[in-house]
């Protein structure tokens, strides 16, 4: 019985040198990890073709017939082999550059053979270099299916001479050996879910026997990865749960009352309640309170934050609210401050540029516990910002911080603080189900009341004329104005040259006695930035042109239009984000989409889903239907398994939410998978969480 944890080097036709690219290229470090090294499509090698039916745009074909007239051709290193091979309608070329003598032996001109390979057109005749051959008699007897498997390769590999042929015969050497792979899902989800054992599975996903075998055989594995995915996530809710008591927050006191009885202007929406309540159970539950918030753009999620903080405060603990961007975090610390204004609550904020002076004193009152709610950016998690008594820690707009920044925040008291990320990126049951399956989940699905859906449009650059006229009679009804340049990172000079064009023009048609003009982009001084945007806030400057760096979180309800320039560059959910600044207010608000002539099909997609709907919902699974989710979350979301070998978390919906329902049973019934049946199901959770999450949680 061959050990499949043997290492890679040591499968015949490998060595060392081959070894080491598969291990670095495609992480193949052990016989098992080739064997879950699925192809990513397969031939059909049902079909045969006659010569005579091949055609200048055939892709693989295959061929019944016999080799014959062998000849040398060519000279010193250009010399190869020439072959015909023929069947009863003609015959083409066959060439070899390499492996010349070994051809020449081992081809018997008296045998009927079946070749397989891409032809070539060349003059009148049709060629095929390097075609697979088999003798008929072994083609019909051999582990081959009807199904030639393709493996994916990269660059460096096929400079090995790893192509996607070669690692199928490695494939194929394996299992020409005896070995037995463990099964790793229960039995009784094998029988109750009717799921191909593993090593059929796993013959049929390299060497298919039909159709429905290979089909059974990829869910099968689906369901593998998504279900020791979820198993992986679950369970290290669980241990968390077990492991970390969490702050009791028994009374709801002065500060929370004063506040929401003497400040609070506005009634909470049923929705901001539920989740106040969902968030209260948490806090009197002793265990640690990890929930996600999700709410779409202006449902308002910063009083919740704000009441979730008062309620810390008031059991004695202190709370944080970190945002992703300087801006945000001002804006922040000004409406909290605003909204606590005669209540009796210290507020500060801390960022990558507050100065030394201001942090000592940040320093000292959070030790000696006079501070109460520290709002900031990255500049949070740092280690040498101490709390004496975190109680609870606010993270808005979770998904620019990864999993391993939520983490460093739990570390900032010897217990770990409540956590709540909040996010205004509506994302789909399946990408929340992968990405946060260790969170529990509220949902804010109701605006404040009066609010009107944001009436968006597209236009062409020669409609500008009727757009600027526009923008001048909302502004002169006291409306504001954003205009949005997008940025893309590898040419950001460029970028900053576009907008400050932008700004240029808008400035010659928009007379400046009458109009006040801003802008802002990252490359500005913070304290440049927070100028522009304190003018803006306040209602003096009537439009402000900016790249990106409003997209997350601006608050300013009097601004009621919103004009992207070149909308067809960004992506649907940034659009999203973006309209999401405007329609705070209770005025009928506007999105223009400008938008150059020449389309991508995508991009037209992008523009018209906008254009129809305002529910992020629909615009987040168009999104991740569109883009796929690795690049809607970026790199920034590294460490997040959201990449999987073979599921897709945009056709596999239903196979997830199985995978997720058999998992929370498997845990109920033994929540740390230590019983005897789950041994080997436990080893592979374990390996999983290690190469998901490394050593952060
Ligand atoms: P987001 O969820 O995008 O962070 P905000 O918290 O910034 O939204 O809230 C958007 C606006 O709605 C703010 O001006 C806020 O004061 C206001 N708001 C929040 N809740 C209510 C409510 N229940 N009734 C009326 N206005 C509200
Ligand atoms: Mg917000």
């Amino acid at each position: 019985m061959t050990d499949l944890s043997t290492n890679i080097i040591y499968l015949k036709g490998i060595g060392p040198k081959r070894g080491e690219i598969l291990k670095s290229e495609v992480g193949i470090n052990t016989f098992e990890d080739l064997l879950y090294y699925f192809p990513y499509k397969y031939t059909d090698r049902s079909r045969f073709y006659k010569v005579r039916d091949i055609k200048s745009d055939s892709a693989y074909v295959q061929i019944r017939g016999k080799f014959c007239c062998f000849s040398d051709e060519g000279q010193g290193k250009k010399k190869y082999l020439h072959a015909e091979f023929f069947d009863e309608t003609g015959s083409i070329d066959v060439i070899w550059f390499q492996q010349i003598k070994w051809v020449k032996t081992n081809i018997d001109t008296k045998k009927e053979y079946i070749i397989f390979g891409k032809p070539n057109q060349f003059r009148n005749k049709f060629s095929i270099a390097h075609p697979e051959f088999e003798e008929v008699e072994k083609f019909k007897n051999s582990i081959k299916t009807l199904f030639q498997a393709e493996y994916s390769s990269t660059e460096k590999m096929k400079k090995f001479l790893l192509h996607s042929r070669a690692v199928s015969k490695l494939v194929q050497t394996l299992f020409e050996n005896k070995f037995e792979l463990k099964e790793c899902i229960p039995a009784s989800i094998l029988n109750s879910l009717h799921i191909l054992p593993i090593s059929e599975a796993i013959s049929n996903i390299h060497f298919p026997q039909s159709i429905k075998k290979l089909e059974s055989a990829q869910k099968r594995f689906k369901f593998e990865e998504l279900f020791i995915n979820q198993l992986s996530l679950i369970k290290q809710k669980k241990l968390r749960q077990h492991n970390i008591k969490g702050f009791i927050f028994k009374t709801v006191g002065d500060k929370f009352n004063n506040f929401f009885h003497k400040n609070l202007k506005f009634e909470l929406t049923e929705a901001q309640k539920n989740v106040i309540r969902d968030i209260r159970k948490d806090f009197l539950s002793g265990k640690q309170c990890n929930r996600l918030l999700q709410g779409d753009v202006g449902s308002g999620k910063t009083i919740v934050a704000l009441l979730c903080m008062l309620i810390a405060i008031d059991n004695d603990f202190q709370a944080c609210l970190m945002a992703p961007t300087e801006i945000l975090a001002q804006q922040h610390y000004e409406t909290v401050s605003e909204m606590l204004k005669g209540v009796d609550v210290n507020v500060r904020i801390l960022t990558g540029s507050t100065k030394v002076k201001q942090r000592r004193i940040i320093d000292e009152e959070l030790q000696s516990g006079e501070l109460n709610i520290l709002i900031g950016t990255h500049a949070l998690i740092e280690d040498k910002v101490q709390f004496k008594n975190l109680g609870l820690a606010i993270i808005d707009e979770q998904h620019r911080f990864g999993v391993a920044q939520r983490a460093k925040l739990w570390q900032k008291n010897e217990n770990p603080p409540h956590v709540i990320v909040m996010t205004a990126t509506p994302i789909p049951r399946t990408l929340s189900m992968t990405l946060y399956g260790d969170l529990e989940v509220s949902v804010i699905n109701e605006l404040p009341p009066g609010r009107k859906p944001v009436k968006t449009t597209y236009a062409y650059e020669k409609q500008r004329g009727d757009l600027y006229n526009f923008l001048k009679k909302e502004i002169k009804t006291g409306r504001q104005v954003y205009v949005v340049y997008p940025l893309i990172k590898e040419s950001e000079t460029l970028d900053i040259k576009n907008l400050e064009e932008g700004y240029e023009a808008l400035k010659r048609y928009f007379d400046s006695t009458e109009y006040k003009i801003a802008m802002v982009h990252g490359q500005m001084k913070p304290e440049e930035k927070q100028i522009q945007m304190e003018s803006f806030v306040s209602g003096k400057t009537n439009i402000l042109v900016a790249t990106t760096v409003i997209e997350v979180g601006v608050n300013v309800p009097n601004a009621s239009l919103m004009v992207i320039e070149s909308a067809e560059r960004f992506g649907l959910s940034q659009l999203h984000q973006l309209r999401g600044r405007v329609g705070r207010g209770a005025d009928q608000s506007y999105c223009i989409l400008m938008i150059g002539n020449k389309l991508t099909t995508e991009a037209k997609r992008r523009i018209k889903t906008m254009v129809s709907t305002n529910d992020g919902f629909i615009i987040a699974e168009e999104d991740l239907k569109l883009r796929g989710p690795g690049d809607m979350f970026g790199t920034q979301q590294s460490g997040t398994p959201i990449n999987f070998r073979i599921a897709s978390l945009i056709t596999d919906v239903k196979i997830l939410q199985v995978a997720r329902e058999k998992a929370i049973q498997i845990l109920e019934d033994d929540p740390f998978l230590t019983k005897e049946e789950n041994k080997y199901l436990s080893k592979k959770v374990d390996e999983y969480i290690k190469q998901s999450w490394g050593n952060v949680s």
